[in-house]
């Protein structure tokens, strides 16, 4: 019976070394990735930069404080496209035009440009990821819960796919093109048992799938991050296997503007929609309750008020240097949303993976 929702926001990622948002493209543009290479997609976001802030990204003062916020930044591609609109010099779509297509295709340097950052710093790294898994593995409790990450990152993945002697799959709640017997590549992954598995809901994409447009399918890279290795860095010598067109990434960029219209997406949705509102618990890691998230804060809504009795939460969020003031808002921004019965922590993600049964409880316990 799963009656807990572990809920992993951008802290549970920050604990294993991520950089939070603030932190991604000061990170980007000081990169060897970036100052080593000269490719299209170095020159269009320095041009982007340049004529969108002022900014000369190669500035080397630049602070994480000069640049715009990451979803600042998505957001006036994401809400230009959205409205079919365009700024001077990157144009949406123009017949015969040299700047035609060039926002759309900037909205996914700046994915890729996430994807590089995360890939840089997150190299096998998954010790407090791993330990939770173990934990509740060890209790025979992992399927008691259902995993909700509104990161991009594979931590949890790989820390539950790691498992030694795991006997369960995964289920991300989609249809991979990997389960067809047929398929083509060597990346075969099992259709998930589905009365023996661990549920993994990402509603905003994850780096190890692939979608391809044409095909209409999705493909993952198990323990990959396909978007890194296939699209960034091997981008022409690794076309879809059978319409040999491009893949995109399958990531919904943090803004207010998400589209949620693929079909994968809205499947995680729906999906992740019904198990919170099944189950009793919810644990929120590492996650701020930022007020661009207005889709996780209706999921939550509706978990919480499409129930006959109370909805519990648990928030872990703590981590040295947390000033009183940063506790206080966060802490005002759960209860005026979820109201005053939050159970608000000072617990730490790596408590939490050290610990977990101090917050749920043994379903055989209680
Ligand atoms: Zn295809």
């Amino acid at each position: 019976m799963v009656d807990t929702a572990i809920f992993l926001g951008a802290g549970a990622s920050k604990t294993e070394g991520a950089p939070l948002q603030g932190e991604l493209f000061k990170e980007y543009f000081s990169s060897p990735d970036f100052l080593r290479k000269n490719n299209k997609m170095n020159r269009e976001l320095t041009a982007f930069f340049l004529e969108m802030f002022r900014l000369n990204v190669k500035d080397r003062t630049l602070t994480n404080e000069s640049f715009p916020t990451f979803e600042e930044v998505l957001g006036l591609t994401d809400l230009a496209i959205l409205r079919k609109e365009a700024f001077r010099h990157f144009d949406i779509d123009n017949r015969d035009h040299s700047n035609s297509g060039r926002l759309r295709i900037m909205g996914q340097y700046l994915t890729f440009l996430v994807a590089t950052v995360l890939d840089k710093r997150l190299p096998g790294r998954l010790g407090h990821h791993r330990k939770l898994v173990r934990t509740l593995a060890g209790a025979d409790e992992l399927r008691n819960v259902v995993f909700v990450s509104t990161n991009y990152d594979i931590l949890i993945d790989n820390a539950l796919t790691d498992e030694p002697g795991r006997g369960f799959d995964l289920d991300y709640g989609i249809e991979f093109r990997n389960f067809d017997p047929s398929f083509v590549g060597d990346n075969h992954w099992r259709r998930p048992n589905l009365n023996n598995c661990v549920q993994l809901y990402k509603p905003h994409g994850s780096l190890n799938w692939l979608f391809c447009p044409s095909c209409g399918e999705l493909e993952i890279t198990p323990k990959e991050k396909g978007v890194v290795t296939r699209l960034i860095s091997d981008f022409t010598k690794k076309p879809c296997s059978r319409c040999a067109g491009a893949f995109s990434p399958l990531i919904v960029p943090p803004t207010f503007y998400k589209d949620l219209n693929n079909v994968f997406l809205s499947t995680i949705w729906n999906r992740t929609d019904i198990a919170v509102q099944k189950v009793k618990h919810i644990v929120f890691c590492g996650y701020s309750f930022p007020d661009a998230d207005i889709h996780i804060k209706y999921l939550l809504k509706r978990a919480q008020t499409n129930r006959d009795g109370d909805l519990e939460f648990t928030v872990i969020n703590h981590f040295p240097g947390k000033d009183a003031d940063q506790i206080k808002q966060e802490k005002y921004r759960y209860e005026r949303f979820l109201g005053t019965k939050v159970n608000y922590t000072t617990k730490s993600f790596q408590d939490f993976c050290n610990d977990p049964f101090d917050v749920i409880p043994h379903s055989g316990a209680v």
